[in-house]
Order: structure tokens, then C-alpha cells, then sequence
């Protein structure tokens, strides 16, 4: 183990455990040094301990990623999905088509909708009113938690109005939280090295910041292994910590790895999975005021998946029925329902759906009453993919693939 550090690992680790906060330099010193199982072991005390009564229990959901459009201002270096203003690439999804996605979602027992887009020259605050509003009068039953501040930056450009007006707007239309997308990596350097165009890290926590105090609360993202230093990342998650001592209205925090395929970057570099599990763990340690850490099996793997639940995330994220974004950029993996109850099993944790608010909707406390509904798979229209096995069985979808 390496041993250039001044702190006293065991020390720092027992405090952060026991819910006491610790210093970005402390932060940085056990990401860097501390053993990795000691990690894992004081990050899973810590879960086990904000959870005490349901520490057993690790969730999921079951989602639907609807792509509105991939035309896009901002070309960031790392993204495979958007095509620029006037290329042919060029697409954007009807309502129509958008809310027969969503119906097919409330068959299959989704309960939410992640709408993720490019940031379109023409689409104003105006046009996400029109969305929301339409989506939520059909299925007033689907949460809506979508887009970022990278969005709300955009659109309320788009229409010459306040970020205040533009959240205020969509809100009253419909939109119930913000996903967090566009946070990719808040410190100025490398953020300026894969999104050029995007607002600052700042900025992006300022409208953040104005959309919990408007009664919109989010989760926030990271994206690891862009080439950004072990310093970098956790800048990133003091960033966060330190709104969330002002609002708390991050639900949970959301690293993700970037997927080599497609972009500008190139997979010049790529985050290792024990860089991306250590992450985790300080992510529960560090973010001793944030509820929930997700763990990723779409860009990380299965088995990755599964071990993080040991590194302190509570939650597996989702099925997600439909996702193009990151699977442009080469994330492989896929899964369905009674994999994903499997796999949290299979990591001595008792498996529960959540709603987007983390309520338990359903506890698969038997293997026996687990849910049967094969139709229940990821990607099952993704534009990213061929998925034809899912496709066939699954009746209500009416050749979603490729109609964009
Ligand atoms: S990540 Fe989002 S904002 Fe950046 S280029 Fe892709 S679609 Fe546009």
C-alpha cells in the first residue's frame, strides 16, 4: 500500500463511517491511498448506517430514456449521439411517436421518463411547456424527471428569458425534478477540455441551486475517465457537497464512465473499474449529505454493478427500457428485469422498486413472487442497438427502431 499520505487512514475512515465529514484533502488522500477493501468496508458501514432498518435493501427502477431530438449547438468531445445544426444525422422524435413510448412505458410498469436531448438551436422553453404538458395530461401517472442545467441554460436563451422563468415554466408544465445529465465534470479544466461550449461548473450548480430553491430537486451526475486528474474528481464531488450544504435538494450522485466509441476523444483514456468502485466508496463517505449513490451496471458491467452495491451505493439504477445517449458511445451492456433482481440478489442485497422519489414500491422479499414479465428489457427500441428478440416480444411496440 502506498504510504505517501499525512493523514491517518483508519482514523478518517472511521469518522466518515460513523457519518462525521471529512476535508477534501482527506477525501483525496483515502481515493488515493487507503486500501481498497478498508475502503469498501467503511463506505458499506456508512450505507448500512444511513439505512439502518432497511440496510438489507438495494433498489431499482424502471425508466424510459425518450430522445426528443440529436441535433445539437454544443458538440461536446466526448458524445456520440448529437449531429450538428443542418447535418443530415439530423432528427427530432414527434409527440406522437414520443407518446406512444411513454404508453408502452406505463404498460411494462415504468414509472419514469427521462427525456434527454441535444441542445437544438429552435427549441425554447416554449417547446419543453408543449412537452411536458402534453405528456403529463395523457399519463398524469409518469413522473417526469429529465434534463439538466446544461438544458435550462440552453432553452432559456433559446427564448430571451431568466433561468428563474424558464425552470418556473417547465415546472408548471409538468416537469417533476431534474435528472442532472450536463454535469460531465464541474471543475473548469477538464470540463473546458471535453465540453467547450457548455456552461461553466459553476454556472451549472448556480441553476441547480435556483431549482431546488424553486421546489425542483435533481440528482447529479459525473462523468469519470476523460483524462481528468484524482484531484479533479474530487473537486467535483466538493462542488456538489457544498450546494447540497445549502439546498439538499440532490437526491442522490450518479458516476458514470466514459464509453470510448464515436467521439472526438477517441478512448484516449478510460477509467479503470477499481478507479470507478473507489469512487464510489468516497462518494459515499465524502457526500455524507446526499441520500442516495447510484451504482451504474450500463457503463461499468454487471458484475462492477453488483460490487458497488459493497461500496456504499444503495441503488442499481435503472432498466431503462430505452437509452441511445451513452450506448452511441459504445456501452454494451444490457439486462431485463429478472437479471437486474437477480444480479442485487446475487449481491446479498433484497431487491426493491423504487419510484423516482425512492419510496419502495414493490420489495422482492421472496424469490418465489418475483415479477415474471419478460418484456420488461433494456434497450428494447434503442436506436443504439439491435435488440429483435425483445422487439418481437413485446407486442405494443410498434417498430420504434430507427424512426427517428
Ligand atoms: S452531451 Fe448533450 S449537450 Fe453535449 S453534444 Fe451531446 S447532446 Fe449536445
Amino acid at each position: 500500500m502506498p504510504t505517501s499520505t499525512s493523514i491517518d487512514i483508519a482514523e478518517v475512515l472511521d469518522r466518515a463511517a460513523g457519518g462525521g465529514r471529512i476535508t477534501p484533502a482527506e477525501a483525496l488522500d483515502l481515493y488515493r491511498y487507503a486500501p481498497l477493501h478498508a475502503l469498501g468496508q467503511a463506505a458499506d458501514a456508512a450505507r448500512r448506517r444511513r439505512y439502518a432498518g432497511t440496510e438489507q435493501i438495494a433498489t431499482y427502477i424502471i425508466e424510459r430514456n425518450i430522445n426528443y431530438t440529436n441535433v445539437c449547438v454544443t458538440a461536446c468531445k466526448f458524445c456520440a449521439f448529437y449531429a450538428p445544426p443542418k447535418s443530415e444525422a439530423g432528427w427530432t422524435r414527434d409527440l406522437d411517436d414520443m407518446l406512444r413510448r411513454c404508453a408502452e412505458t406505463v404498460e411494462l410498469g415504468g414509472t419514469q421518463i427521462m427525456f434527454q436531448g441535444g441542445h437544438h438551436p429552435e427549441f425554447g422553453v416554449e417547446y419543453y411547456e408543449r412537452l411536458f404538458s402534453t405528456v403529463k395530461e395523457a399519463f398524469p401517472q409518469l413522473v417526469i424527471h429529465s434534463l439538466g442545467a446544461s438544458e435550462v441554460a440552453h432553452m432559456a436563451k433559446v427564448s430571451g428569458v431568466s433561468v428563474e422563468e424558464a425552470i418556473v415554466r417547465i415546472r408548471d408544465a409538468g416537469l417533476d425534478s431534474f435528472a442532472g445529465a450536463g454535469a460531465e465534470l464541474l471543475p473548469a479544466r477538464p470540463r473546458t477540455v471535453i465540453a467547450p461550449l457548455k456552461e461553466s461548473g459553476e454556472r451549472w450548480l448556480e441553476i441547480m441551486e435556483v431549482a431546488h430553491g424553486l421546489g425542483v430537486e435533481s440528482t447529479c451526475t459525473m462523468l469519470m475517465g476523460t483524462g481528468e486528474t484524482n484531484a479533479e474528481r474530487i473537486e467535483h464531488l466538493a462542488m456538489v457537497r457544498d450546494v447540497q450544504d445549502r439546498t439538499g435538494g440532490f437526491r442522490a450522485f450518479i458516476p458514470y464512465t466514459y464509453q470510448p466509441n464515436n467521439n472526438h476523444l477517441k478512448g484516449r483514456t478510460q477509467a479503470t473499474p477499481l478507479e470507478y468502485l473507489r469512487l464510489i466508496a468516497i462518494a459515499r463517505l465524502f457526500l455524507h449529505n446526499v441520500a442516495h449513490i447510484q451504482g451504474s451496471w450500463l457503463t461499468t458491467g454487471k458484475e462492477l454493478g453488483q460490487l458497488s452495491l459493497h461500496y456504499g451505493a444503495d441503488d442499481l439504477g435503472s432498466i431503462m427500457l430505452e437509452e441511445n445517449v451513452v450506448s452511441s458511445a459504445g456501452a454494451k451492456h444490457r439486462s431485463n428485469l429478472g437479471e437486474l433482481i437477480t444480479l442485487i440478489r446475487g449481491a446479498d442485497r433484497v431487491p426493491a422498486q423504487r419510484s423516482t422519489t425512492y419510496e419502495h414500491l414493490r420489495v422482492h422479499d421472496d424469490p418465489a413472487d418475483d415479477p415474471v414479465d419478460e418484456r420488461v428489457v433494456s434497450h428494447l427500441s434503442s436506436i443504439a442497438d439491435d435488440a429483435p428478440r425483445a422487439r418481437k416480444q413485446l407486442p405494443v411496440l410498434s417498430g420504434a427502431r430507427g424512426e427517428a
